[in-house]
């Protein structure tokens, strides 16, 4: 109900996060809190994304009518459940191996269909690609290039992007053949899209 206050329409969307326990993708000390509208730490300085920060960024998925989608940054693995049940590839990269290993391990209980891994984000996934949707759940200073490179024709890619005086703005950079045509939509907060892997 509160989404729907908050603007969020698309009934999938909405279906899916009603349905999904967000309670299992944060500490037991914290499970109380799951859902509040509010992000939540998940360790080593990450957070969970506000719920309807994840439902917005759900609904920019999910209009795009992709097929094969990447995201950058699976964290608890809570935003990619979401995505899981609602498209019909889906790939996701965590550069911080400890938190890949608990979404792995919670996606797989609850049976969401998605191909993991440890990496880099920033280069994106070349043997996976090209991806109808890039989301990013970390910000960006500047864009990864080679994210853009690895989106099919008419893609999008959807990023936290930080302005040059440090605000944050969500993103839409959709590709129209060789041409890129890039909407800002709303200020965001987000952690920072780092580089390098953390074993
Ligand atoms: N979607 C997540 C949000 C987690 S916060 C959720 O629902 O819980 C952003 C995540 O992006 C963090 O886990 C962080 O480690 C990860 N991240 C930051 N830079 C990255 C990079 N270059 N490649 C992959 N993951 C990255």
């Amino acid at each position: 109900d509160r989404l729907i206050e908050q603007g969020i329409r698309h009934p999938d969307v909405l279906d899916v996060m009603a349905g999904e326990p967000r309670h299992l993708f944060v500490d037991e000390a914290l499970a109380h809190r799951a859902y509040e509208d509010t992000a939540l730490p998940i360790g080593f300085g990450q957070t969970l994304s506000q719920p309807l920060t994840v439902a917005r960024m759900t609904e920019l998925v999910v209009k795009a009518e992709p097929r094969r989608v990447l995201e950058v940054g699976t964290g608890s693995g809570y935003q990619t459940l979401i995505l899981s049940r609602l498209v019909k590839e889906l790939y996701s990269i965590e550069r911080i191996y400890a938190l890949h290993e608990r979404a792995s391990d919670r996606l797989w209980r609850l049976g969401a269909e998605v191909t993991l891994t440890v990496a880099d984000g920033g280069e994106g996934w070349s043997t996976a690609a090209p991806f109808d949707v890039i989301l990013l759940t970390a910000c960006a200073q500047t864009l990864p290039e080679i994210l853009l490179e690895q989106l099919s024709r008419d893609g999008v890619l959807i990023a936290p992007l930080e302005a040059p005086d440090g605000s944050q703005w969500l993103t839409q950079i959709k590709r129209i053949g060789n041409a890129f045509e890039k909407q800002r939509l709303e200020p965001v907060r987000f952690v920072p899209l780092l580089q390098g892997v953390v074993d």
